[in-house]
């Protein structure tokens, strides 16, 4: 097959998840010529492909402690109706909508329906392009510096970084989800969690259920009548297993239903509810930690340590709902405090000029566990984008960049730190 050109640009960002967009965005904000390309039709990743809601918490005592990007986003959800303040659930139709928007608004090139297969990497570590695939066929990007967005650090592993799967004990990753939205839930007839609860328990027992999750875990939404629920669990599923995926996404529809049938024959709040929509992929919690100039680690959080080059903040708890079967593990750290996240992770070892934006930053699996979530992936995003740019307007590799200009830089866009 002959492999055609598609440009070279400053920066090229792979992968379109809330971190790849907002690296996208910030890089092309600070003047550089960018590229985004994403296998799906749109953007938001886990967001709007794995159907995930709301976003979890980016506040202490009531303040906020991370805005920018992730705050402009809020911000045209809410004028769009499509934002719920009160458990900060979104719209996911309408956030696919305002991501293309927002990425176009800021000068992004985008190229949908494109996968990233391989890299070509000099020696002394530098990536000079990738090959991508598409229904135009095979395509070589030529870039100054890169991104990896992908959630599972595929362009690092390609160019040569290392990395690490899973728990140290076992290498077992959390689990998967297929999230599912419920229409037509008679919300005046709905049942307390704990009544809820209390019979799935007993449905577990019986046997009419057989999701491994120890209870059902669901979230209002921004439509009266609409429940999303994030019960599914489907172990021992690795997201970077070609096999693995597909047994997931037929085992989490299966669960889906069964967890559905039940609820309808069991609460008249249900009778009319109506499966609506599922993730048009199941959801991949975790996967390979791409190990950088330093590894963020349960400490780090628990003890919410502060770094001299944070480019980033979060207050979430180790959160790893178990590998194996019923359980979640919840440390928090301490009360109205938060911790940072430092430039190093986003710098994996042995690549010069690579930076990650996604959930698969330089941590260990308890760390990992925390950062995952939209708000503070939105925020590491951010500061990948702004750093790869300011590395092609100083022509440094990041290791090189000056702290200080990327700091200044991110204050600039909107940043807290
Ligand atoms: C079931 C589940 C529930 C969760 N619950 C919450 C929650 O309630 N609140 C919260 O804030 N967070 C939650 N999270 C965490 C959060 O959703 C994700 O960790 C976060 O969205 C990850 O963003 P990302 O940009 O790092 O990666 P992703 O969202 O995974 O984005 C990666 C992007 O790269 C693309 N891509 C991957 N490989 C390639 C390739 N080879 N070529 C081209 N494109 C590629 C993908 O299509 C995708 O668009 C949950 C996660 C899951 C799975």
């Amino acid at each position: 097959m002959p492999i055609r050109s598609e440009g070279e640009f400053d920066v090229v960002v792979v992968g379109g998840g809330l971190g790849g967009f907002s690296a996208a965005v910030s890089a092309a904000r600070n003047g550089a010529s960018t590229l985004l390309l994403e296998r799906y039709g749109f953007l938001g990743g886990m967001a709007t492909a794995g159907l995930v809601n709301p976003f979890m918490s980016f506040h202490v005592g009531g303040r906020e402690i991370i805005r920018g990007i992730l705050r402009e986003v809020i911000e045209r959800l809410t004028e769009m109706d499509g934002y719920n303040p009160k458990n900060r659930s979104f719209d996911p139709e309408i956030m696919k909508y305002i991501l293309d928007r927002m990425a176009l608004e800021a000068g992004v090139e985008l190229l949908y329906h494109t996968v990233f297969i391989d890299s070509v990497v000099s020696e002394g570590g530098y990536i000079k392009g990738i090959l991508i695939y598409n229904k135009s066929g095979l395509s070589l990007v030529m870039g100054k510096m890169f991104v990896d967005g992908t959630g599972d650090g595929d362009l690092a592993v390609s160019a040569g970084a290392p990395f690490e799967k899973g728990r140290a004990s076992d290498g077992l990753t959390q689990p998967m989800t297929l999230s599912f939205d419920l229409a037509a839930v008679n919300f005046k007839e709905l049942p307390s969690r704990e009544e809820l609860n209390e019979a799935y328990r007993k449905a577990k027992i019986r046997g009419e259920i057989t999701c491994p999750r120890e209870n059902l875990l669901w979230f209002r939404t921004t439509r009266d009548g609409l429940i999303h629920f994030n019960t599914t669990r489907i172990l021992k599923a690795d997201g970077t297993n070609g096999r693995d995926l597909t047994r997931a996404e037929i085992e989490g529809r299966r669960q889906t239903f069964e967890i559905v049938g039940w609820l309808k024959k069991t609460f008249p709040a249900f009778r009319d509810a109506y499966v609506v929509r599922s993730g048009p992929q199941v959801g991949v919690r975790e996967t390979r930690r791409i190990i950088g100039e330093y590894v963020l680690n349960a400490e780090d959080i628990l003890e919410a340590r502060k770094f001299r080059d944070a480019v980033c903040r979060g207050s979430y708890p180790i959160d790893i709902h178990s590998p194996t079967g019923e359980g979640t593990i919840i440390k928090h750290p301490p009360p109205g405090e938060y911790y940072e996240i430092p430039y190093r992770c986003l710098i994996p070892r042995g690549v010069e000029n690579l930076l990650i934006a996604s959930r698969c930053i330089s941590t260990t699996h308890e760390a990992h566990s925390a950062v995952r979530i939209m708000p503070i992936v939105m925020g590491i995003g951010q500061a990948a984008g702004i750093a790869a740019a300011l590395c092609v307007k100083k022509n440094v590799t990041p290791r090189r960049l000056n702290l200080r200009d990327l700091r200044e830089a991110l204050r600039e866009s909107g940043a807290l730190i």
